[in-house]
């Protein structure tokens, strides 16, 4: 049923302009315990405890950090199982049943607005952190973290691109709940003392422009600006980003908080919303199942922790089951294929894309260059290839500079032999360790 290839189609089935569908109601959720940034964790209840949504039930720890882990439905403990992270590790989970009830942890409360005018910086690094809020646009950065630097941030940059094709997550969110979208652009604001926000959206999508401009006249005066920039992949790379949206050209290896850029994803500025307002952690998030794969492309709102292969029923299940499929959790340039269609969706998890599979047989390298033209880092990922066949990391240390490579997909979209050079690149990175 499934296969390990990766493959690019033209899929037909866009989301686009498809209302998001609340898919919050799962029998179970399974919420892991480690996961890619935090290798060890611990489970502060057992299996017969009684849980409440956003209740804080354990602890992830990374090297640098810690993540409070948060139940996404009022229920029960009922099991502590071993399932495939996206990360394609096995990893532990805490299996809960709903009980339906929604019963909220106390925790989760509104601020009023009087109350959020008087958070500081040092309140904002404390409420993201307790509730676990990370970039949702996929990299699952820790937004406290973001909140603790110590450079003076001038700019707030929202990353509404969504670059990646067929993915209509953010497009949704944006189009759904604008208000949300730029009140927690407003908190960011806040905490930053910055002077102005912009949010980037594809030049293409004159919807989102026109609902969020139409949105903007209810925050009369505030410094908030929507701009237009490219409709090419990967123009939601935050490098490309700043420099079409606000003509800042950032270094190799700079930080953009140094040139006074702080950038957030805008589910991640909308999970803020959520923070700040409701002190809510992130429960939900939208997602996108799309592809020629399936019955019925949908965008959901979901419940962390449900299982893909719910989402993919709901879809009507698979289209064709004679043909083999190819699952990307992700977008289809930087997402990573799936081998079971039981994984789990994470908060970092922005879409799955079905696709039937087209076997594509891979040739010898031509020497064509294609890769080299394409690759937005400036790289040579023919030479990184060579090197990885050779094993020779001296000189993917020293000269290929592959830490600059952000596995992006393009030289192997443009590979001219149909060579996975992007699988090369991440082996190489691992080589580079
Ligand atoms: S994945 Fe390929 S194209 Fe993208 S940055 Fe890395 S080497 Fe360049
Ligand atoms: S695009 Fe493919 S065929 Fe062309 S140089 Fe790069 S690896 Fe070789």
């Amino acid at each position: 049923m499934i296969a390990k290839t990766r493959q690019i189609a033209n899929i037909r089935h866009l989301t686009n302009s498809l209302p998001t569908v609340r898919y919050v109601d799962p029998e179970y959720v399974y919420l892991a315990i480690t996961n890619a940034r935090c290798s060890q964790g611990e489970s502060y209840v057992k299996v017969g405890d009684k849980v409440k949504m956003g209740q804080v039930i354990g602890l992830r720890k990374g090297p640098f950090f810690e993540q409070p882990i948060h139940s996404t439905v009022s229920g029960e403990v009922v099991d502590i199982v071993k399932k495939f992270h996206r990360s394609g590790k096995l990893t532990e989970f805490l299996q809960i049943k709903n009980d339906h009830q929604n019963t909220f942890d106390e925790s989760i409360k509104e601020r009023s607005d009087e109350e959020i005018a008087k958070l500081t910086r040092e309140d904002f690094v404390e409420i993201t952190k307790n509730c676990s809020l990370v970039g949702l646009g996929g990299s699952s950065f820790p937004t406290y973290i973001k909140f603790q630097t110590t450079d003076p941030i001038d700019t707030i940059c929202i990353n509404g691109v969504e670059c990646e094709p067929y993915i209509s997550a953010d497009h949704r969110l944006i189009m759904e709940h604008p208000r949300r979208i730029i009140q927690g652009c407003l908190y960011a604001l806040q905490a930053f003392k910055a002077k102005r926000v912009v949010i980037c959206i594809k030049k293409k999508y004159q919807d989102l422009f026109d609902t969020l401009t139409a949105e903007l006249t209810r925050f009369e005066g505030a410094p908030v600006f929507v701009k237009r920039v490219g409709n090419y992949y990967p123009q939601g790379w935050e490098i490309e980003m700043i420099k079409t949206g606000l003509g800042i050209k950032v270094p190799a290896g700079v930080l953009p908080a140094k040139l006074g850029v702080m950038v957030f994803n805008v589910s991640t500025i909308a999970g803020l919303w959520r923070a700040i307002k409701w002190n809510e952690p992130v429960m939900k998030r939208n997602f996108t199942c799309t592809g020629d794969g399936i019955k019925t492309p949908t965008n959901f709102r979901i419940r962390v922790g449900t299982s893909l292969k719910e989402i993919i029923d709901y879809c009507g299940g698979y289209t064709d089951d004679s043909e083999n499929k190819v699952l990307i959790l992700g977008g289809p340039m930087m997402g990573a294929n799936l081998v079971r269609d039981d994984a789990v969706i994470t908060k970092t998890c922005t879409s799955c894309i079905i696709l039937n599979e087209k076997k594509e047989v891979e040739e010898p390298c031509v020497r064509c260059g294609s890769c080299v033209y394409s690759c937005p880092a400036g790289l040579q990922p023919v030479q990184i290839m060579n090197a990885v066949k050779n094993n020779d990391k001296e000189t993917i240390k020293t000269k290929l500079n592959i830490k600059a490579c952000i596995l992006c997909g393009m030289c192997s979209y443009t590979c001219t032999s149909k060579i996975h050079l992007t699988d090369y690149c991440r082996k190489a990175k691992k080589m580079a360790q």
